[in-house]
């Protein structure tokens, strides 16, 4: 049996501007601020400029929002990792910008991480009253999804909650609609950074089955900024000989079962091979749903061992867990035990409660194997 699962890329957005100094990809920046090993050396520039646009409007933009515009006594009582507190606390950024290229109805996000952003203390929350007007696709599209209707009630309301302008030196979050990105700006006075965003405006178009795309219309704007995170979602990686739908950027299965070929022919199996988390189903979910996703595949194996399919596969002597250690040990893979991880554990939350958090994240290969490695 061969559990498959992939690395995902960020998507590019693919316009001109994109490698400017500056332009970070949100993933990065989540990495940077979770202390993910492979992330802190990311080090983005938050004292040089007010205002940073993020453009998407999913869970991971709010997210990263929430971490730009948070008080920073209240994310250090969090596990974040420490250089990224650092960083925030001389932080000068007061306005962020999350942009989406279509409307409040259809914005990714969900709605309790929606709740978390609006919910900021000290706030100012700026959307245009015109970007709420709806049309009967609209309305339609709600019908169809109460996630999207909540989401549309929440920003209306936010929209009309506060007051109508910013108090001095308050942060302020802009949701801009109906806008996507045409380019990245070069600044004048600091060649190869990034100093805003060219912005075409959109409308929308049905496409069937009550969805509607973004369209340009041709009219531009500019919007400043020092610092862009783009937010536009994954793209699942294609594992070395497996079989990949690359328009969808999974592979393709039926339950988690790997099926040869695109076909879509659900006899065609790649025996004893299955497929799990965002490989199986594309970049979508919260965490619970990789709970559902890895069950399921989990069921199709159980059902398979049972039905006798997978015993037909080989006729070499299964040796389980101990084989498959012997193997890594061959290949000279270092594994981390659960036990190892349990370590590391422990020891991060040690550190943690010496400042008042939930855990201190170790942040480099070196300390994590360390800690792993000691008795
Ligand atoms: P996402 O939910 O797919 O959102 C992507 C956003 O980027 C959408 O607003 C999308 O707009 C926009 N976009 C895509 N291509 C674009 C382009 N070329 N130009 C401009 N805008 C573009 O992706 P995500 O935020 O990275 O999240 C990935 C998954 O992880 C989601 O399922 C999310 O819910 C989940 N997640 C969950 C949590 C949590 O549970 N708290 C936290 C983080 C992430 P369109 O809608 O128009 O395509």
């Amino acid at each position: 049996v061969v559990l498959a699962y992939g690395a995902e890329s960020d998507r590019v957005v693919g316009i001109p501007g994109e490698d400017l100094k500056g332009v970070h990809s949100a993933r990065e920046f989540v990495w940077w601020y979770n202390g993910h090993p492979d992330g802190r050396n990311l080090d983005p520039d938050l004292k040089n400029t007010d205002t940073a646009v993020i453009l998407g409007q999913g869970n991971v933009a709010l997210d990263v929002a929430r971490i730009l515009l948070r008080p920073t006594s209240e994310l250090a009582i969090t596990d974040i990792a420490s250089h990224a507190l650092t960083a925030l606390e001389q932080s000068s950024i007061r306005k962020v910008y999350l942009v989406g290229r279509r409307g409040p109805v259809q914005a990714a996000c969900t709605a309790k991480e929606l709740r978390e952003v609006l919910g900021i203390k000290d706030l100012y929350i700026h959307i245009k009253e015109t970007d709420l007007k709806i049309t009967p696709a609209d309305e339609e599209e709600m019908k169809n999804s109460r996630i999207h209707r909540r989401i549309y009630e929440l920003l209306s309301k936010a929209a009309t909650a506060g007051p109508s302008q910013p108090s001095s030196g308050q942060r302020e979050l802009h949701f801009v609609f109906f806008r996507q990105p045409d380019r990245f700006l070069e600044s004048y006075d600091k060649k190869g950074y990034v100093s805003g965003v060219h912005l075409e405006k959109t409308g929308l178009k049905g496409i069937g089955s009550g969805k509607q795309i973004a369209i340009g219309t041709g009219q531009f704007e500019n919007l400043s900024c020092g610092i862009v995170l783009k937010s536009i979602g994954y793209k699942s990686v294609p594992v070395d000989d497996l079989p990949f739908d690359n328009q969808k950027g999974v592979v393709p299965n039926l339950k988690g079962r790997v099926l040869s070929d695109n076909s879509g022919d659900p006899t065609s199996f790649e025996n004893g091979l299955y497929v799990c988390g965002w490989l199986k189903r594309g970049p979508t979910g919260i965490i619970a749903t990789n709970l559902y996703c890895a069950e399921e595949t989990v069921a199709s194996l159980s059902e398979d061992l049972e039905l006798g399919v997978l015993a037909s596969t080989t006729r070499l002597p299964k040796l389980g867990r101990d084989g498959l250690l012997q193997i890594l040990d061959n290949r000279n893979v270092r594994v981390v035990p659960f036990s190892a991880w349990e370590r590391i554990d422990k020891e991060e939350k040690r550190l943690g409660g010496l400042r008042n958090k939930p855990r201190e994240k170790l942040t480099s290969w070196e300390e994590l194997l360390k800690v792993a490695g000691s008795k």
